[in-house]
């Protein structure tokens, strides 16, 4: 039986530990698709399985990484044929299923989606988890109304993955983007990537009012906790919050003022388990709506030896934009 090459995180008495080893293929999970992974990238949550700061991670061993793409190089799928170029985020791999920091990968068919036309591997994990999010979010403001006529949308945590992604879609679509950063030698990095102004984090770190300065239409939110409350709260009457994560925090210190008095929606978004066809669309809306020039300028490429102080390094909030692993 063959090996190759794979993290592996093992359960150990004082908690996880990591490593480089030989896989053998025979013990990978069930699935009807096997996937030569090309490549794979390094978001929030793989910092938070690879360095077990949270529980992400649950089953062992486990190979980390919840998203890659790649060629087809056995399928007893219907969907999906020898050769054919797929990606895959979320359904828990890299949580409860092998997965991406690999060179094989087995897994369900219902959980891969085709490489959208036009968009090469490096470009899909360019996006990855953190840039379909922030697909997500963009959708979800959109089905609630709002349009760029409507106002400036606010993007937290601007600097990171989620965030550049966002503020390069809303700017390309013609949104008027407030970027939120505590990286203040970013601001050129966020306005060439279509920010029109920068505000400093503090400004949303402190409790604030439960009712403030209506300032924006929308918000894509990926840090949570007392900047997403004061976002709340500072979001136009019938405006709505896209909340997809936590890096300032997992509790959301709020008050009821801004969804009773100023009819605010807060748009919970969760990629990990979006039906298919919602991911195909975001998929293709990727393809479409983001340009990839401002994508390429958002992101770096390691190798599969940078993989651990990568994970450690996005925790620290010391990453820009996206990261790329070759496998
Ligand atoms: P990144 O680390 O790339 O980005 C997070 C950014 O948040 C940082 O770059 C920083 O931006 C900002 N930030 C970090 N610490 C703090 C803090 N203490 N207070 C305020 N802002 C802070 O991570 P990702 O973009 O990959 O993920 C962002 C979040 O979204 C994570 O919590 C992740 O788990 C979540 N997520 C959720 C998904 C879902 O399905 N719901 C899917 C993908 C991601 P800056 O320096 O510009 O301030």
């Amino acid at each position: 039986m063959s090996t190759f090459r794979a993290l592996r995180i093992d359960k150990a008495d004082t908690g996880q530990t990591i490593s480089a080893v030989d896989f053998d293929e025979a013990e990978l999970m069930d699935g009807d698709v096997v996937v030569r992974v090309s490549h794979s990238t390094v978001n929030y949550k793989d910092g938070l399985a690879v360095t077990g700061k949270s529980p992400v991670v649950r089953r062992f061993p486990m190979i980390p990484g919840i998203d890659f793409a790649g060629r087809v190089i056995a399928s007893t799928s219907d969907e999906f044929a020898e050769g054919d170029q797929v990606v895959l985020n979320g359904w828990g791999v890299g949580e409860t299923h092998l997965g991406g920091y690999a060179e094989v990968a087995r897994v369900k068919s219902d959980w891969l989606v085709p490489l959208p036309a036009n968009m090469t591997s490096a470009e899909a994990m360019a996006i990855g988890t953190a840039g379909y999010t922030a697909m997500l979010c963009l959708m979800a403001l959109e089905r609630h109304g709002v349009t760029p006529a409507r106002g400036p949308v606010l993007v937290t945590g601007a600097s990171g993955g989620v965030g550049s992604v966002a503020v390069a879609l809303l700017g390309g679509l013609g949104y008027e983007v407030v970027a939120s950063t505590g990286r203040p030698e970013e601001a050129d990095y966020l306005r060439g990537l279509g920010a029109s102004s920068i505000i400093p984090r503090e400004e949303l770190a402190a409790p604030g009012k439960p009712l403030q300065k209506e300032r924006f239409a929308g918000v894509i939110d990926s840090v949570g906790s007392v900047p997403l409350a004061n976002a709340l709260a500072q979001t136009m009457s019938g405006g709505a919050v896209a909340a997809c994560g936590l890096a300032a925090g997992m509790d959301l210190p709020t008050s009821v003022a801004p969804f009773i008095l100023r009819g605010v929606s807060l748009l919970g978004v969760n990629s990990v388990t979006v039906p298919k066809p919602i991911r195909i669309e975001a998929w293709s809306r990727l393809a479409r709506d983001l340009d990839r020039e401002k994508l390429s300028a958002m992101t770096e490429t390691v190798g599969f030896d940078d993989i651990i102080p990568t994970a450690k390094a996005i925790l620290e909030g010391k990453i820009r934009g996206r990261v790329v692993v070759e496998i």
